[in-house]
């Protein structure tokens, strides 16, 4: 059964549409577990009906034609319940309601159950046979299995179908909404470009093309050059491989000529596809056949088909990096997986939109967005981003959706959403001068959080008062190897001088969790749990000595350098890195530098130091919380899991204590308290913890005035009783929707959400 499982949903993912996949379903299910019919039912949401839309054993005639209201039949019964329903004789059943056509009256047994997808109620599967009898536990098992597996693979099938240019039509508009999380507010209206990571087959997108001739001797270009490199290696490798090794070597030559699968591409080529696209559908579907086989030597080829495809592709992929493409004006650029290393290549000037299929709200790339203030979606999974390419768009940043090929109307409404929105970003333009002070007086310091090195000129504009937290590990991610003293001595010398005197808190490298340096690979089974922040530099302090002499070097002459730890557990991690700061500014010293130790902190972003704040601020000058990992780690909730993004909530009550604690306890202390993590950029967010004591806000530099704008329209006083309110509240939720209420009644909710169209 299982085997059956794996093959149906691998060639399901392969088929070409909907309608293919529904069928291939049917057939092999009816086959798979002998039984006479199996049917497919699915929503039609405009009608609120279930549709049959494919059948094995039912009258063919009636599909896409015989539907049920959803109270209807035994069928609106399942989806109604959720739940399988498994009959002896169905007709006998007070609920049953004949299908007209189907000529389902010759069968009598039925097993339904419910295709959901995230909580909703797709469709139903059914099987049904002549016999008076009822399906066993095993079948309605495996029934149960394989419609949760495949209620994905629908989903997907039927937005990729929907994408799909239908030549005679050209693109509708229809509004087509995806639903994905928001990543940084604003709205986008533009053409999507998709780029796709260096030699990933599965994530090459189609496009047409005109000059045909040109694209087929690219190709071959590409396929010769890969065919060399074969030649190359064989020639090396003669005389330490056994012969059936060697063999290898002209199977894969054999495979690529053009009777094989370059003859198949080249003609997808002259049906207009570009080369990549038509190379990654032919190695697809070649691979999924020889996954499919029973020989297992067989099996094992289609590794090798997929690896010759990603060699091909490499080579047609040359030159064709974020950087190197051309954008349109307004352009929409959507990536299998956003990352910081595509976001500091990408050219700015004609970017509007951000879209990531996968990640969340809090992945680093949705940071970076924020701070460069570009409209992002994230983890949009079911998107069918491969038929995307230069399709019209609208981005909405702050619901998370996305609409495909929009009407005129949504069109409209959306521009007058981002005028609104550029009023109130003049409006707050105003602000720049001004001091972050409460109405009765209160001062409350804003700054900001850098990485790229944009940031800090925008930062400066808004009028940051300092940098609460320098994300190293950008300008690190953005290269080919370490960076060297020398190099990082530079990059962090811009940061110091353009605030000097104001203060720069420049955190040690922290990579791994969602974080990965390319010639630094980290493979973990679980990477947020794993090798992070400081474990991964006192592990190597040849990399952390490099960077904290770098950081010491840069700060000669200027004196606003404050060193920050990362991911700190224990304080015997605290100590090392001391010992090692002290060691690295004897040895600048020694080396005649003129060199003052600067202030050093911790951040507290794990429950472990939570319960440590009284013991670290004995050891260090200040304190800094990072909501964002802390959140993760208090809920168990991924940060960069779309599935569970709901899941990830700034506002939980428990969250808001530890934030509370933390403030307490440093309070007792004495030591400077400040918060770095997206919740102090939330207007909701700086209210409260500016009512908790922290004494410095640190925030991307694109919501700085808005936050600014808040603490200048209320007073300490209300802040602290709502705050006071706030901790009393079991949910999350009514603690958001007390927020908003708040917001509204200080006139205050333009700033934060505009009313967006359904
Ligand atoms: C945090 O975890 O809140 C934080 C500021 O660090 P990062 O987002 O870079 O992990
Ligand atoms: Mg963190």
């Amino acid at each position: 059964m299982l085997e059956l499982l794996r093959k149906i949903v691998q060639e399901v993912s392969a088929a070409s549409n909907v309608e293919a996949a529904l069928k291939l379903i049917v057939r092999r299910i009816q086959r798979g577990m002998n039984t006479e019919v199996c049917s497919i039912f699915l929503l039609d949401e405009s009608t609120e009906r279930f549709v049959l839309r494919a059948t094995q054993g039912l009258n063919r005639k009636a599909v896409g034609r015989a539907s049920l209201a959803t109270s209807e039949g035994i069928v609106g019964l399942v989806a109604k319940r959720a739940e399988p329903i498994n009959l002896e004789d169905a007709e006998s059943h007070p609920a049953f309601c004949y299908l007209k056509d189907s000529g389902e009256e010759r069968f009598h047994s039925f097993l339904g159950v419910p295709i959901i997808h995230h909580r909703e109620v797709l469709g139903v599967l059914v099987v049904q046979q002549q016999e008076c009898r009822r399906f066993d536990e095993s079948e309605e098992a495996f029934l149960v299995t394989i419609s949760a597996q495949l209620a994905a693979v629908i989903v997907h099938a039927e937005a990729s179908g929907a994408m799909v240019e239908s030549p005679e039509s050209g693109h509708k508009t229809i509004d087509r909404r995806f639903e994905g999380v928001p990543g940084a507010p604003g709205v986008a209206i533009g053409q999507v470009v998709v780029v796709s990571p260096q030699a990933n087959l599965d994530a090459v997108p189609n496009k047409r093309i005109t000059d045909v001739d040109t694209e087929v001797a690219f190709f071959e270009n590409a396929l010769e050059r890969v065919r060399s490199d074969i030649r190359r290696v064989s020639a090396k490798l003669s005389r330490r491989l056994r012969h059936d090794e060697q063999a290898l070597f002209d199977v894969y030559l054999k495979m690529l000529e053009d009777n094989a699968l370059a003859g198949e591409v080249v003609g997808r080529i002259r049906d207009g596809n570009w080369a990549q696209g038509a190379l990654s559908s032919v190695i697809s579907e070649n691979a999924q056949q020889f996954a499919m086989m029973e020989d297992p030597y067989l099996r094992e080829r289609a590794s090798d088909v997929r690896d010759l495809g990603r060699r091909v592709l490499a080579y047609l992929q040359e030159g064709d990096g974020p950087r190197t493409i051309e954008l349109p004006d307004n352009a929409i650029l959507v990536a299998d997986e956003l990352s910081p290393a595509i976001l500091g290549e990408v050219p700015q000037d004609k970017l509007a939109g951000l879209i990531s299929v996968k990640g969340s709200g809090n992945s680093h790339a949705a940071i970076l967005a924020r701070s460069m203030g570009i409209p992002t979606i994230m983890g949009i999974v079911d998107l069918p981003y491969r038929h995307l390419h230069e399709r019209q768009v609208i981005l909405d940043g702050f619901a998370g959706r996305l609409y495909v090929d929009p009407s005129e109307e949504l069109v409209s409404a959306y521009q007058d959403i981002v005028k609104e929105q550029q009023e109130v970003a003049a409006g707050l333009a105003q602000l720049k001068e001004l001091p972050a002070v409460t109405t009765d007086g209160e001062r409350v310091p804003l700054w900001v959080n850098t990485g790229l090195l944009a940031d800090v000129e925008r930062s400066l504009e808004r009028g940051a008062e300092g940098i609460g937290l320098y994300r190293t590990e950008i300008p690190f991610m953005v290269r080919d190897f370490f960076p060297s003293e020398q190099e990082q001595l530079e990059i962090y010398r811009r940061q110091l001088e353009a605030f000097a005197p104001r203060p720069v808190t420049m955190r040690t490298l922290d990579i791994g969790g969602d974080k990965a340096l390319p010639y630094f690979p980290i493979e973990e089974e679980n990477p947020f749990l794993g090798w992070r922040g400081i474990r991964v530099t006192l592990d190597h302090p040849e990399i952390f000595l490099v960077q904290i002499r770098a950081m010491l070097r840069a700060n000669e002459g200027l004196g606003n350098l404050r060193i920050m730890l990362p991911m700190v557990t224990s304080v015997q991690e605290v100590d090392e890195a001391k010992r090692m700061l002290e060691r690295a500014i004897t040895e600048l010293r020694e080396e005649g530098h003129q060199i003052d130790p600067p202030e050093v902190g911790v951040m507290i972003e794990v429950p472990a130091a939570v319960y440590q704040v009284k013991r670290f601020a004995k050891r260090v000058d200040f304190i800094s919380v990072g909501s964002n990992d802390l959140a993760q780690y208090i809920l168990a909730v991924d940060r960069n899991n779309p599935r569970v993004a709901n899941l990830y909530m700034a506002y939980h009550p428990a969250v808001l204590r530890a934030l509370e604690h933390i403030a307490r306890e440093a309070q007792q202390e004495s030591v400077q308290l400040s918060i770095c993590g997206e919740m102090a950029a939330d207007p909701g967010g700086a209210m409260l913890l500016m009512a908790m004591g922290y004494d410095v806000l640190s925030m991307n530099a694109t919501n700085l005035p808005r936050v600014k704008s808040i603490i200048r329209s209320i007073s300490m006083q209300q802040a602290r009783e709502l705050l006071e309110t706030v901790l009393q509240m079991d949910d999350a939720e009514k603690i958001q929707q007390l927020i908003s209420q708040t917001l509204k009644q200080l006139g205050l909710s333009r700033l934060s959400q505009p009313q967006l169209p359904d």
